[in-house]
């Protein structure tokens, strides 16, 4: 990177280590530095315009810079900038935010808690659940059971729930008390000739087999996205959480959706666990719950969480857990304008519209030399990029062609991600089937470039 001595750029190298990022490489390379955005766009420092075709990190629904939301922070930062919901405290926004979640959830909900993050979220609600496991004295009932390829964030619990390696490697994770069960990914992982009806099946064998193993009376809670977004999105097979929750049912197994990618309009329903008919004991809500435009992460809970927690609490004298920033007013003033926004515009509905047209054009590329499979559902999608159909083989080593499409798109215009070789688009809820097209024009603009090298 050839960047002057004061440029951000080079300050960005001098002092700061980036999330996700090759520490040593980025050296290099250096950032991008992004410095505005409007509807679906983002700009660079040196005006390059780019469309955010990952709406951020899956996150900004109502596209870059929405007046109403500004507005909405400018308003109750100068009418009140902070309080907190320790000792019964409480103020409007929260109780706003709260009454609107727990109306607004699948399926009947009774409290919501308030968290900054997905995986502070995540962490609460393995507290919550081990909690309650000893309010109900079942101190013995405290593993957990999440999906190799699950994604539930970074923090020592749930980073913990997250099956990929890269989150544990190093960390010395997972804790203990957290095992994982397959995931649902049917193109990588069914047997040759098995139906998605039957690789489901197996799944939930497999499932019932690992809490046998364990002892049912050991096991607290199954963690899930309806949709795995981080591990590749990862769209579940015909049947799978029929099975899935049969078998929890079976034995008193607590579900956790979580609906940290999935929420608010995603899949074409307001939330995944309505697309996949899936009943939830707690629900995990963060990112487009305020569009990202300030951090706020919420659980709702059920009754039967809420009133051994309860039980418990009076028992010791208080739940003593909670965030100096959890349910923050600003962030809940914003959270609540943003969820009027996305009922006011029917996102949901360009979702499911405009999204039914995403995914049929994704579906085109199937036929590319260099696309192994394409997945997705609503606005949320991803392409398997291979060098080998018949052998789903790489280019190389696992990431390369999904690095090299992703920064072709990078070089053309559009912001996506790899993860490994799946390339994942899941673009602001304003996208218009315009837009969507010309999208799609890069990414086979792309693919045709990187064919061109991978043929070499
Ligand atoms: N759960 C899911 C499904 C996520 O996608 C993410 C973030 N990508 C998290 C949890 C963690 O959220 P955060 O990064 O806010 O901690």
């Amino acid at each position: 990177m050839d960047a002057q001595p004061n440029s951000p750029e080079a300050r960005d190298i001098r002092y700061h280590l980036h999330a996700y990022t090759n520490a040593r490489k980025h050296q290099e390379t250096g950032p991008l530095v992004i410095e505005k955005g409007d509807g679906i766009y983002v700009e660079d420092a040196a005006g390059n315009r780019y469309i955010e075709a990952m709406a951020g990190l899956w996150s900004v629904a109502v596209g870059f810079s929405e007046p109403r939301l500004v507005e909405a922070a400018a308003r109750q930062m100068a009418k009140l900038p902070f309080y907190h919901s320790f000792s019964s405290r409480s103020h409007s926004p929260l109780i706003d935010l709260a009454e609107k979640l727990v109306l607004m959830a699948p399926v009947p909900m009774s409290k919501a808690f308030f968290t900054n993050s997905g995986s502070e979220a995540n962490d609460t609600a393995i507290k919550m659940i081990w909690y309650r496991s000893n309010a109900l004295g079942q101190p013995q009932r405290k593993k957990i059971i999440a999906r190799k390829r699950g994604y539930h964030g970074v923090t020592i619990a749930a980073a913990s729930l997250t099956g990929l390696p890269s989150n544990q490697t190093s960390f010395d994770l997972p804790i203990a008390n957290v095992l994982h069960t397959a995931s649902p990914h049917y193109w990588r992982e069914a047997l040759p000739g098995e139906s998605e009806e039957q690789f489901s099946t197996r799944l939930a064998g497999e499932l019932e087999q690992l809490i046998l193993a364990e002892g049912p009376e050991t096991v607290a809670a199954f963690f899930g996205e309806p949709v795995m977004g981080a591990g590749g999105v990862v769209v579940p097979p015909a049947g799978y959480w029929e099975k899935i929750q049969a078998v929890l049912a079976k034995y008193d197994i607590l579900l956790v959706a979580d609906e940290v990618i999935c929420g608010f309009g995603r899949t074409g329903a307001m939330f995944g666990c309505q697309t996949y008919g899936i009943k939830p004991d707690i629900i995990v809500m963060s990112k487009q719950i305020s569009s990202s435009y300030l951090p706020i992460s919420a659980l709702l809970i059920n009754d039967r969480v809420f009133e051994p927690i309860a039980d418990e609490s009076n028992r010791i004298g208080t739940f003593g857990h909670g965030f100096t920033g959890g349910g923050h007013p600003v962030a809940a003033a914003v959270a609540l304008e943003n969820l009027n926004l996305i009922e006011e515009r029917d996102l949901v509905g360009n979702a499911r519209r405009v999204g039914a047209h995403m995914q049929e054009r994704l579906r085109r590329l199937a036929v590319h030399p260099l696309v192994g499979e394409v997945r997705g559902v609503g606005l949320i999608a991803a392409i398997e990029l291979v060098a080998d159909k018949a052998a789903k083989a790489p280019w190389g080593s696992v990431g390369a062609l999904g690095g090299l499409v992703n920064g072709l798109l990078q070089d053309n215009g559009v912001i996506t991600r790899n993860m490994g070789d799946a390339l994942a688009f899941c673009p602001p809820l304003i996208i218009t089937e315009k837009q969507v097209d010309l999208l799609m024009q890069a990414v086979e603009q792309a693919l045709d470039a990187a064919a061109k090298q991978v043929a070499k």
